[in-house]
């Protein structure tokens, strides 16, 4: 029925996959991003530490298995899960959708109005009944990738798989193999450790299990009842005599902390530690474990007027007082999330499973087009602008006023389109998918460049005339 009914594929390159997991496309992407001169926002230092360099300082001890929590999302769901291809012949098999949340189709917990329409559109309701394969990724996160699911089902009236979704801490899955012992930070009471004993983390410690073995830790901070009956007693569990038995092999930081300054004081005497030992402190300031971020975003849309603080805001904090109290050595952290190149890799592989999955789209070959929608210049626009320059098929930045970004300001990093709202972005999106269909067939299989007046012309009925414009901000190409 539609014009994509069956669509000519072009001819393109298979993507040259040359990392088998998210853990080495992580270390992969540093190195690339490296080579290319980028560098995390705001961030002077150098960057691309090797991850595994300072990676298990002892034996993983052999304690009992912490998870009986179900897995929502294991290592063998949605990603390994066999794939039935089903035809769906509405579908466009050329391009796709990845969408940023908080700010795009989510505020203050309450869906942006035009996005539930956005996605309407998307399913099917638009003038071409295409309908569009589409993915979330956000940096947000602290419950089980299901539970968010579940809340954005409701939010914007469509059923949200987690074969679609990935949140912030979603790649750390793949490095519970590697650490034994963790501390995992952030988020409400005991999710975070939930959620990352479901990930397959063996031995996972919070910074109430810390507390509750040693309430000195943190002078001002008092564990609530609840708190002192969730936490852990570490040296039973551990079977040690002293917390400096106990070793912590790398710090997570899942979701936003709950409790910036006992935190911060648990996270920097793990970073100033002799090898992540507890109650321990270097003489040389440079044996601590990693320190992993879910991601680095200094501010986020919430409900209030203004945009608020967020986990890049403690992971500056983290590092530069590590340097305020070490003598002046740095302390290099890892981020993952937006703008992370591997961040937007494990989403290709998403993508493509999803399309697999759901529309049975079964080609080894990645969409054409990734439209992703974000309202973050730092991260969404800034991403997807590094991802298109490295993969073999086009990621296009579309930045929407409803968030982060304040209209009438110059984007630090500037998207290919700038519209008001996520429906803005996804007729943007589907109606240059159109015109580019309809240019192939008249110039007999070549794409063109398009322009707003193309787009329009298009939306008017007419034919568009095909020109190239220069400036990325302002044309749309
Ligand atoms: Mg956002």
């Amino acid at each position: 029925m539609s014009s994509l009914s069956a669509p000519k594929r072009p001819g393109m390159c298979p993507r040259q996959v040359s990392s088998s997991s998210f853990a080495d496309a992580f270390d992969d992407a540093r190195r690339r991003l490296d080579e290319l001169g980028v560098q995390e926002p705001g961030e002077d230092e150098v960057l691309s530490p090797a991850l595994s360099s300072s990676s298990s300082t002892t034996d993983e001890s052999a304690l009992g298995s912490p998870g009986e929590t179900e897995s929502p999302l294991s290592p063998s769901t949605p990603f390994t899960a066999p794939i039935t291809p089903a035809a769906d012949p509405d579908v466009a098999d050329d391009f796709a959708f990845a969408f940023d949340i908080d700010g795009v189709l989510i505020r203050g917990g309450k869906p942006i109005p035009e996005a539930i329409e956005a996605m309407r559109v998307l399913n099917g309701e638009n003038e071409w009944g295409v309908k569009v394969p589409y993915i979330f990724l956000t940096n947000g996160g602290g419950k089980f990738e299901t539970e968010r699911c579940r809340d954005l089902s409701e939010q914007l009236e469509i059923d949200v798989s987690p074969g679609q979704f990935i949140c912030g801490h979603t790649p750390m899955r793949e490095f519970a193999d590697r650490y034994g012992t963790v501390l995992v930070v952030g988020g409400e009471g005991e999710k975070c450790r939930d959620v990352a004993e479901s990930y397959g983390f063996r031995d996972v410690i919070t910074p109430g299990d810390i507390l509750r073995a040693n309430a000195s830790t943190a002078p001002f901070r008092k564990l609530t009842e609840s708190e002192l009956a969730n936490s852990r007693d570490l040296l039973a569990r551990h079977g040690a005599t002293k917390l400096s038995d106990i070793v912590i092999e790398a710090v997570f930081v899942f979701a936003d902390s709950r409790d910036w300054a006992s935190d911060l004081q648990i996270i920097l005497d793990i970073a100033q530690s002799r090898g992540g030992r507890l109650e321990t402190r270097s003489a040389t300031f440079d044996e601590g474990p990693p320190i992993y971020f879910s991601h680095n975003d200094v501010l986020w849309s919430a409900a209030h007027e203004h945009a608020r603080l967020g986990m890049g805001a403690l992971r500056r904090i983290v590092e530069t007082v590590f340097e305020d109290t070490s003598g002046g050595k740095k302390l290099e952290t890892h981020a993952f999330g937006k703008p992370q190149v591997s961040t937007f890799e494990f989403a290709t592989r998403l993508l493509q499973q999803w399309r697999a999955q759901q529309h049975g789209l079964a080609d080894s070959a990645p969409p054409r087009t990734v439209y992703f929608v974000g309202d973050t210049p730092e991260s969404d626009i800034r991403g997807t602008n590094a991802m298109d320059a490295k993969a073999e098929n086009e990621w296009y930045s579309i930045l929407v006023k409803t968030g982060v970004y304040q209209d009438g300001t110059e984007p630090r990093y500037k998207p290919r389109k700038l519209v008001d709202t996520v429906l803005d972005a996804v007729h943007h999106g589907i109606r240059r998918e159109m015109v580019r269909l309809g240019s192939r067939k008249s110039t007999g299989g070549r794409m063109l460049p398009l322009d707003d007046a193309a787009l329009k012309a298009v939306g008017e009925g007419r034919t568009p005339s095909f020109e190239v414009q220069d400036d990325p901000f302002l044309a749309v190409v």
